[in-house]
């Protein structure tokens, strides 16, 4: 099977949808948000339906901050903060909520939930041993952020299960080594797991914080009244340097959109806050994009570093976004050297033929040759790596840590600047 696709062969079978209807109509979707009639890929699960589960009904909604008062409150970890807010926009469409015993073998066992549907990592709400004795199945629950003090969601305890946490790290991580920093959050929280379906009150600070959040809903109309039907999601958790750009221009070579969607949930430690990332995106944006061909939105999620089951999340997310593309590059969602380089691209050979109905653009390593003259891949340039610009993140941090500025060929002198500032600030 070849791993990169020809440019002209890209469209086909992309999307599955039944209306046709190609992008240049210009058909505005005024609520079109499974996207059905634009030729956008439809949300993940059986039915094609988003699923978000915040209460849109103002009355019930305050029926249920007034119950939640006399509820029991449980504390959300950040991760689950996150994944709550996922949960609300109907970002992890089809699920209906954390999960229970039988999605969680399933997962864990093959990547799909008890009702068949391809789902590659436990969305889960654990707690202590403590909290767990005193809560009971069938029992009503205020699930709440500790740091604001706000209730997010109640919720009706479905199940009460035991996790096996040994089992989920090697499963989603391939590792249970305590360096990986997805085992680390796993094990650093409570066996016990809670089921149920959260009603959800509020989207927390993600909204307020970001004026870049968006929800499936909303892109897929913006998608749809811009005429796309093919849309390249770039997922990134860095700002983007003149490799990362280089890869999201060679999607918008085929695809009718680009849309950029970095990962603003908490991060490892020395990662780059995510309000300087956002102003790394904007400045490129504003001078090297065409502005009516690229979308910047953000979403609250936290990062696994589970490499290739992380990929078909990441991927099964940006369907629900009405992406039909996810680039995926070389040690996508990896960490240290866990993973293969192309672990991230092979696993959705694996995958069951029609478990998603969007595709994996498949990128090599890229990076600046002084002899082409380009930014270049190991597919496309026949020179040494001696003639290769490369600065591993190690390397580049101390740079900045320095005040040095890394070469020109690089990263652009604009998102330079902007590094350099806040590393200036961190001193
Ligand atoms: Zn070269």
């Amino acid at each position: 099977m070849p791993r990169y696709n020809a440019a002209g062969a890209i469209r086909v079978g992309a999307v599955d949808s039944g209306a046709g209807a190609t992008g240049e109509s210009g058909i505005v979707g005024p609520t079109h948000s499974e996207g059905t009639m634009t030729g956008l890929p439809p949300p993940h699960g059986k039915d094609g339906n988003l699923r978000p589960l915040l209460i849109g009904d103002e009355a019930l909604r305050a029926e249920r901050v007034q119950e939640a008062r006399g509820l029991p409150r449980v504390p959300l970890s950040s991760k689950e903060i996150s994944d709550l807010v996922m949960l609300a926009t109907g970002a992890f469409t089809p699920l209906e909520g954390f999960m229970d015993r039988r999605d969680y073998d399933g997962v864990l066992a093959d990547m799909q939930l008890a009702s068949g549907v391809l789902w590659p990592i436990p969305v889960t709400l654990a707690v202590s041993d403590e909290e767990a004795a005193r809560l009971k199945a069938g029992e009503r629950i205020a699930l709440v952020d500790p740091a604001r003090d706000e209730v997010l969601a109640v919720m009706e305890v479905k199940e009460k299960y035991r996790a096996d946490r040994k089992r989920e790290a090697r499963c989603v991580f391939g590792t249970d080594e305590v360096q990986h920093p997805g085992v680390v959050t796993l094990y650093e929280q409570g066996e016990t797991y809670l089921a149920g379906t959260p009603e959800i009150l509020s989207e927390g600070e993600y909204p307020a914080r970001f004026v870049e959040f968006a929800r499936p809903s909303e892109t897929r109309d913006l998608f749809a009244r811009k005429g796309w039907s093919t849309v390249a999601a770039f997922q990134t958790r860095n700002p983007m340097h003149r490799s990362h750009e280089y890869l999201t221009k060679v999607a918008l070579e085929i695809c009718d959109g680009l849309f950029i969607h970095p990962i603003v949930g908490r991060l490892k430690p020395g990662d780059i806050p995510a309000d300087v990332r956002m102003k790394c995106y904007n400045v490129l944006l504003e001078n090297y994009y065409p502005a009516d061909r690229v979308v910047l939105k953000v979403y609250p999620m936290e990062m696994r570093y589970a490499g290739p089951k992380e990929a078909v999340l990441h991927a099964i997310i940006r369907q629900n976004f009405g992406c039909s593309h996810l680039i995926v590059g070389r040690d996508h969602a990896g960490v240290g050297d866990t993973y293969g380089p192309f672990d991230a691209q092979e696993i959705f050979d694996t995958l069951p033929p029609g478990a998603l109905h969007i595709e994996p653009l498949r990128m090599d390593w890229s990076f600046w040759c002084t002899r082409c003259d380009m930014i270049v891949s190991s597919r496309t340039c026949p020179h040494p790596d001696e003639d290769h610009v490369i600065i591993s993140g190690t390397e580049l941090r101390r740079m900045l840590v320095d005040g040095e500025r890394p070469p020109d060929p690089f990263s652009r002198p604009e998102v330079i600047d902007i590094l350099i500032d806040y590393y200036a600030g961190k001193r």
